[in-house]
């Protein structure tokens, strides 16, 4: 079995979390732009240094920089019987690359799943794992511009992907566990 998955939804649906469970159900790794981004800036590399301003601002780091990054990271042997993509693509131009990577390989996706969840709820989570954990790009401005964005240019590519019958949606409001569920429920169809 291949799992070739993208995870779509707000900052704050929960992707990260759900991304991670999933990987370990699907033995698939996952592969989260924003952690390898924020690796690279704790790092203080080449790669950290062009993107931290972007994050800082609750903008999308430039699309050039983040598909080479992507395609490195989708060439490594570990993909080879999937990934789950948390993350990427963000914008239009990422899913053109995304599938010349894909028809380079000779691969498809199986599903891209959609957590939703309204602006209000994700604030909520956002601010409060501000207090937990402090991240840069988790104040309240921030995190405005950062749901802005999402809709302008990300929430669109949830159409793109129904047109092409990839798009499965997943409530995000309710237990981790139960989200889990939910995905995995709506997932087992399409990964036999
Ligand atoms: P969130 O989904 O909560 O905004 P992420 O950890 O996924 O958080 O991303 C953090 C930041 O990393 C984004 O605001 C953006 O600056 C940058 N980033 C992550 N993925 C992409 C991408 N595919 N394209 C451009 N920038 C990205």
């Amino acid at each position: 079995m291949t799992a070739r998955l993208v995870l779509l939804g707000p900052p704050g649906a929960g992707k990260g979390t759900q991304a991670a469970r999933l990987s370990d159900c699907l033995g698939v790794p996952a592969i989260s732009t924003g952690d390898i981004f924020r690796a690279n800036v704790a790092d203080a590399t080449e790669l950290g240094r062009r993107a931290q301003r972007y994050m800082d601002a609750g903008e999308y780091v430039p699309d050039e920089v983040t598909n080479a990054m992507v395609r490195a990271r989708l060439a490594e042997p570990d993909t080879e019987q999937g990934f789950l993509l948390d993350g990427y693509p963000r914008t239009a131009e990422q899913v053109r690359e995304l599938d010349a990577m894909l028809d380079e390989q000779g691969r498809r996706l199986d599903a891209v799943v959609e957590i939703t969840a309204a602006a209000d709820v994700v604030i909520a989570r956002l601010l409060g794992r501000a207090r937990e954990q402090g991240r840069a790009d988790d104040t309240d401005v921030v995190i405005r511009r950062r749901l802005e964005v999402y809709r302008e240019q990300t929430e669109p590519l949830t159409s793109l992907y129904a047109e092409r019958d990839l798009l499965v949606q997943v409530d995000g409001i309710g237990e981790v566990d139960e989200v889990t569920e939910r995905i995995v429920g709506a997932l087992q169809p399409l990964l036999v």
